[in-house]
């Protein structure tokens, strides 16, 4: 197992390794405009002496594909996305947070019914998302019904929400709020 602090150079594809006045891209980056990006999901290694930027291959790195089923916490919010940091793959904690985003037209299966994503999910929420695509920012979906919001706290208290009917509520103050729910809340 990598410990996490090996980790703290790991790039995803696209991601900026420096500059071609700085480096010579080695294996594992391209060129593209004068800067150095990576190709693979890997470590990122700089020789000094010689000036070549290489990566090398993380192949333990559970990377989402799509269909893959995804634990994540949402980041930020805005009216019709929510960005979310990936925690876990098909049940298996990631040592790389990937970052996600849900879209509000891929929250709710009827397209008439969308709403403000306020309305689904809120800020640190956990959620239970479908990846739709290859590579990062990796597209998400709820709009199954097992699928949603798994974990949350009320936005007055921060005391962990509790199932209630169709909406959940706060155990300490009594706050009742929506989110687009998914199967298994509250059970982790
Ligand atoms: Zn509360």
């Amino acid at each position: 197992m990598e410990k996490s602090g090996e980790l703290k150079n790991v790039v995803v594809p696209g991601d900026l390794i420096g500059v071609a006045e700085e480096f010579i891209p080695g294996p594992g980056t391209y060129e593209m405009n004068y800067q150095i990006r990576s190709a693979i999901v890997g470590r990122v290694v700089k020789d000094l002496r010689s000036k070549v930027v290489h990566i090398e291959p993380l192949k333990a790195l559970k990377i989402p594909q799509p269909g893959a089923i995804v634990l994540a916490v949402v980041t930020e919010i805005r009216e019709d996305f929510a960005r979310v940091k990936i925690m876990a793959v098909n049940n298996v904690f990631t040592h790389y947070h990937f970052t996600g985003m849900l879209h509000v037209t891929q929250v709710v299966e009827k397209v008439g019914e969308v709403k403000h994503m306020f309305n689904y999910v809120r800020l640190g929420d956990l959620v239970r998302a479908r990846v739709l695509n290859h590579a990062p920012p990796y597209l998400l979906s709820i709009r199954d019904p097992k699928l949603g919001v798994v974990l949350a706290s009320c936005s007055k208290c921060g005391t962990a929400l509790r199932l209630h009917g169709e909406r959940l509520k706060c155990p300490q103050c009594g706050n009742v709020e929506t989110r687009k729910i998914g199967h298994g809340y509250g059970e982790r």
